[in-house]
């Protein structure tokens, strides 16, 4: 609750940068912030920038160190990444890659004590403007939000590596991007906490609802474009989006049930094949249903979400309403203390958590059925 002490803060990284062709001029960008980078890619993504990343380092007169990436942001992969900062007396740590390359890479440059940068290859999560990371098992299972006192000091965005990249990556950061305004909209109203450490401004509310309106806009012209690898407006709106307008937004909107629920999610092995922001989508529809929001509304988040290639049924994400006991073990996980589905403007137990994720299943169904969409089936794991 609110107290006299408490105060409104917002937080972003130091510069943003985004456009086709943005990653020709990431050398002249870390120019200012050291001499001897560390760039973390694994092995798949390395193949599609290290010709651009060097040409770009060579010319701005800085050495091409290149480490690769374990797979999972886990405490074991940051400590080996720390320590390879160390062995390589590296001033600034790049990530090249998703968010759980990101994530790793923010929490081992925090740990090294050196700045940190962020070079998403994806639109898939608002993992690169944070100040925080999400540290899982090495199994990949939720294990806590890591807080650092500063964001990157720079993210650099290629809008042509994201139209190169599969729609489902896209489609994953518009699910995370959607949750964003949900989250800071029930923050708003129960004077909770941000992200950010303190009350929420009025400019990361409106961040975050704006990343709305732009998803609303765009977000399927945007899908198109990425089909055919083409960078179009839509497709440079959305990007922006999904990474600074979402990351600003949940980070210093606030986060609620949304992805609680996603954290939860990820106590059951049968989502963990699933992006981040396929989760976060089931989460989003459960808060609405939490919120009892308007039977219009849901059907709108219903549609579009199925229409942008997002789970809004258990089916898709290879659960069912029969799962007693694996959807009470998500409940449970989602409503620990301390969890940020208690920043919702009303209680939210085990037994009504576990009811609403039972619910979507008939609900979606129904909903895309009256609409002529398709019939849920089981995604495919995207990684
Ligand atoms: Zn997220």
């Amino acid at each position: 609750m609110s107290s006299p002490m408490q105060v409104r803060t917002m937080i972003s990284p130091a510069r943003y940068v985004q456009g086709k062709g943005a990653i020709h001029r990431v050398g002249e960008f870390l120019t200012p912030l050291g001499s001897k980078p560390l760039i973390v890619a694994d092995d798949l993504v390395w193949g599609f920038v290290a010709h651009d990343v060097e040409a770009s380092m060579t010319a701005a007169s800085l050495p091409t160190t290149r480490v690769g990436f374990g797979g999972v942001p886990s405490a074991n992969e940051v400590n080996r990444l720390t320590a390879l900062i160390a062995e390589h007396q590296a001033d600034v740590i790049v990530a090249v890659g998703g968010g759980s390359t990101i994530d790793a890479v923010k929490a081992s440059g925090y740990a090294a004590g050196i700045r940190w940068v962020t070079v998403p290859t994806v639109a898939s999560t608002d993992a690169p403007t944070s100040a925080l990371s999400v540290i899982y098992t090495d199994d990949g299972v939720f294990e806590e939000y890591r807080f650092f006192p500063r964001n990157p000091d720079l993210v650099l965005v290629d809008t042509q590596l994201v139209a190169n990249a599969p729609a489902s990556f896209l489609a994953a950061g518009v699910g995370d991007a959607l949750a964003t305004w949900l989250e800071a909209r029930a923050t708003s109203q129960s004077f909770a906490n941000t992200m950010a450490g303190g009350l929420p401004t009025v400019t990361g509310t409106a961040l975050a609802r704006l990343s709305w309106d732009v998803l609303w806009e765009n977000a399927l012209p945007a899908l198109d474009a990425v089909r055919d690898n083409v960078v179009t407006p839509a497709l440079e709106k959305v990007v922006e989006a999904n990474t600074l307008l979402s990351g600003l937004g949940f980070e210093s909107g606030g986060l609620a049930a949304a992805h609680a629920i996603h954290n939860g999610l990820t106590a059951a092995n049968q989502t963990h094949g699933l992006a981040h922001g396929q989760k976060v989508n089931i989460g989003s529809l459960t808060q609405l249903v939490l919120e009892g929001a308007p039977s219009a509304d849901i059907r709108d988040f219903v549609e579009f979400t199925t229409r942008v290639g997002l789970p809004n049924t258990l089916t898709e994400i290879g659960l069912s309403t029969d799962d007693d006991e694996d959807l009470r073990r998500v409940a449970e996980a989602a409503t620990v203390p301390g969890e940020t589905i208690h920043n919702m403007p009303f209680p939210v137990g085990v037994d009504d958590l576990t009811s609403a994720l039972k619910s979507i299943e008939r609900l979606s169904a129904g909903i895309r059925r009256q609409a002529g969409l398709p019939e849920p089936v089981q995604y495919k794991a995207t990684h």
